[in-house]
């Protein structure tokens, strides 16, 4: 999937669990601190996990997900992303243009120099 898809496909999942309620900006804005929070908690508990293969069977996936990816950095990392992607949707934001602008300019910035 291409970030766009990844965006609209959370965005979809939040929508579908009702994730925004009536202020969607202050909905991504607190989902976004509280993933940071878990992150900060995964890394400072050094939680790496690590990766079993993953079954086709949803219930086994659930429950290895949850035992082997939940509450790691990468799943924090992940979930992070998620929120932010699926928000840039439910606020009409070109997030693929915004990330490619924003890289170029990163590139460009100069560092270091007063
Ligand atoms: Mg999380």
């Amino acid at each position: 999937m291409d970030i766009k898809e990844i965006a609209e496909h959370a965005n979809k999942t939040a929508r579908m669990h009702n994730h925004y309620g009536t202020e969607p900006e202050r909905a991504i804005v607190d989902k976004l601190l509280e993933e940071i929070d878990e992150l900060e908690t995964a890394i400072y508990g050094q939680n790496y996990g690590h990766y079993p293969m993953d079954s086709k069977d949803n219930d086994k996936f659930k429950a290895s997900f949850e035992e082997y990816t939940k509450n790691t950095v990468g799943g924090e990392l992940a979930d992070i992303i998620i929120t932010a992607l699926a928000g840039a949707i439910e606020l009409g934001i070109p997030i693929e243009l915004n990330i490619e602008r924003g890289l170029r300019y990163n590139r460009l910035r100069k560092y270091n120099e007063e």
